[in-house]
């Protein structure tokens, strides 16, 4: 707890606290909540991975993105896990190694397309929850603070104005893609809208979390706020990490 007690202000061990990180896509919640892992000694871990990888499975089998009822079979027989990387998390498909494969168009597209569906977010809330269980993690994803960890220690939820959103993406993607910059921003636009109006856990603050707006700040910026949240919220201000 970080409430004063009897007039002495109690510290939170963060290595038993679970940070959310919640925000559209192109926020910069990967880059804030990889460095808050680090800082704080913490595991990160993208949520956005695993809809990603279940997305690459569907895709694989050529079933329809759009028939729950399969999907949600398919899911139930299928293992995701998320491991520690240098930079991004490891991310295991049915112990297969997927991780570079997650990331082109057709997937994200895909991984979209298939989180509107209670089933497939009930199966993924549920293997998040047991990886954060023991505390000591940054979760980064649409609805950690609301739905898988409603009681984290912290939440932050990082936005930003779209079209910053949308040239921080088309920079990150960077040699690594053919799009240009409008047919990225098109799609980055889509995704937060069907996040976002989706009926099944849509991507909204929670009611206690920070809301951090980035629009203005360089992503360094945006991390050195974070950190000040954490510290504030863990009651860590003026401690050395
Ligand atoms: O964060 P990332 O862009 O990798 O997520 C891919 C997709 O997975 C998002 O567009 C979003 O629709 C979905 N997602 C979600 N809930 C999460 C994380 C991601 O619905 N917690």
């Amino acid at each position: 707890m970080t409430q004063d007690q009897g007039g002495l202000r109690t510290q939170t061990d963060p290595s038993k606290t679970i940070i959310a990180i919640d925000g559209p896509a192109g926020a910069g919640k990967s880059t804030v909540a990889r460095h808050l892992a680090r800082h704080f000694g913490l595991l990160n871990l993208e949520t956005g991975a695993m809809y990603r990888a279940f997305a690459l499975k569907v895709l694989r089998s050529e079933l329809a993105l759009d028939e729950p009822a399969v999907l949600e079979r398919i899911a139930a027989e299928t293992s995701i896990r998320l491991e520690p990387g240098d930079d991004e998390n490891r991310v295991l498909l049915d112990g297969e190694d997927v991780s570079g494969l997650i990331r082109n168009q057709l997937v994200t597209d895909a991984a979209s397309r298939i989180s509107v569906f209670p089933a497939i977010r009930a199966r993924m809330v549920r293997l998040q929850q047991e990886m954060g269980a023991q505390g000591g993690v940054v979760m980064e994803g649409r609805d950690i603070g609301t739905v898988v960890f409603p009681h984290a220690g912290v939440k932050i939820f990082l936005d930003a104005a779209p079209e910053v959103r949308g040239q921080r993406r088309f920079d990150q993607l960077g040699a690594r893609s053919t799009t240009p910059p409008e047919e990225v921003i098109r799609e980055l636009h889509a995704r937060d809208e069907r996040d976002r109006n989706r009926a099944d856990s849509p991507l909204k603050p929670a009611p206690d979390a920070v809301l951090l707006d980035s629009t203005n700040m360089t992503l360094d910026e945006a991390v050195a706020a974070a950190e000040t949240i954490v510290e504030e919220k863990l009651g860590l201000a003026g401690l050395r990490f």
